[in-house]
């Protein structure tokens, strides 16, 4: 049986959250990221594509339609925030740790924000 939420959903945001939840999960067990606690998968109608507060990520409704390299992207840039919270080398060098190749990924998704 499904488990309920506390707030109905519309299908394509549970669907998208599933979606994150699948990903984020593939990253998280290459264990190449020490994660501690557990860690909470949200999606959101908000103005950036993905937020982090505290254990929380939030990954924006206009993701929905990337496809699943740029989707896992946004997720790794974020889960990389975790251990350096500003955009230095080393928080690079952390993406890349978490997510070989993201550069390919983050590249399709301007080309992908530019088009809108
Ligand atoms: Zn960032």
């Amino acid at each position: 049986m499904k488990k309920s939420t506390d707030e109905e959903e519309a299908p394509a945001a549970e669907g998208f959250r599933e979606r994150v939840r699948r990903i984020a999960h593939e990253l998280l067990e290459s264990r190449r990221l020490e994660v501690f606690g557990q860690l909470r998968f949200e999606v959101v109608d908000i103005e950036d594509l993905a937020l982090i507060k505290g254990n929380r990520i939030y990954i924006s409704m206009k993701a929905k339609d990337f496809p699943d390299g740029v989707l896992k992207y946004i997720i790794a840039h974020e889960l990389a925030h975790l251990a350096v919270k500003r955009h230095t080398k080393r928080f690079w060098e952390t993406v890349g740790m978490i997510y070989p190749g993201y550069k390919e990924h983050m590249e399709e998704m301007k080309r992908l924000l530019n088009k809108e």
